[in-house]
């Protein structure tokens, strides 16, 4: 199979497009259950709703913007570039992926932010692109809060030193912190999202630019809007399990 092949012209069947929709709305129900149960509602406090579409057909991921995802998550520069022409305009897209340096050039003028700033170099590289094309990206830190060799990100003692390098650049603006927590074996991350519950609220009382706190993926999204998750970014929980 082309690479093409694989995000465009496959047909999804009115079936796989219903399970989208129902999908959504016991999703959106969950979110609504935690903001409750968090009294963030009483608050007026919102949390965004990301649609991840990572191997996911383009004509899908158009489905699911007509049923009101306003907001896409892209992980590959590639497969996002050979998609994005497909995909409604009026959609705002946030690049979620790694993110190696000497691609940043391709997506600078075609995201809104990125979610996975995990260096220094990463970020200058960023600074200069957004520079040259005369805008200012947005840009989450990415956080490895639970400090795995495995992961990119910073670590929780580097974040403060990271915030106050990106909050000096002209090019990006600060607008909080995106992290991926070890995998949940049993229910028991709740410490790892309230630890960023604290970095954000002390690094944002630095930063006034930041306001954004990305975290939450299908396995755990409910749990992360409990500690104030703004914006849960949902693959597989909402256009189910990815076959490659
Ligand atoms: C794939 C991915 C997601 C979504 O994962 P699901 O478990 O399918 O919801 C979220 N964030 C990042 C950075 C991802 O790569």
């Amino acid at each position: 199979m082309t690479e093409k092949s694989l995000f465009s012209g496959s047909e999804a069947s009115n079936y796989e497009l219903k399970v989208i929709e129902d999908n959504l709305k016991r999703i959106k129900e969950k979110i609504s259950l935690a903001m409750d149960k968090a009294g963030r509602k009483d608050r007026g406090d919102k949390v965004r709703l990301m649609a991840v579409t990572k191997t996911v057909p383009y004509e899908k991921v158009n489905y699911a913007v007509s049923l009101g995802i306003d907001l896409l998550g892209e992980n590959r520069v590639q497969e996002f570039l050979s998609k994005n022409e497909f995909y409604d305009k009026k959609t705002e897209v946030h690049f979620i992926g790694g993110l190696q340096s000497n691609k940043v050039k391709y997506i600078i003028d075609k995201v809104k932010m990125i979610h996975s700033v995990d260096s220094i170099k990463l970020v200058d590289e960023i600074n200069k692109r957004a520079l040259s094309s005369g805008r200012v990206m947005d840009i989450l830190i990415e956080v490895n809060i639970g400090n795995e060799e495995s992961k990119g990100g910073f670590k929780s003692i580097d974040v403060d030193e990271a915030a106050d390098y990106c909050a000096g650049l002209e090019g990006v603006k600060l607008r909080g912190f995106m992290t991926i927590p070890p995998i949940d074996v049993n229910g028991s991350n709740g410490r790892y999202f309230r630890q960023m519950q604290r970095i954000f609220a002390d690094c944002r009382t630095r930063h006034s630019s930041i306001d954004t706190l990305s975290m939450g993926m299908s396995g755990d999204y409910e749990q992360a809007v409990l500690y104030g998750s703004n914006i849960v970014r949902i693959g597989s929980a909402l256009f189910g399990n990815r076959k490659y």
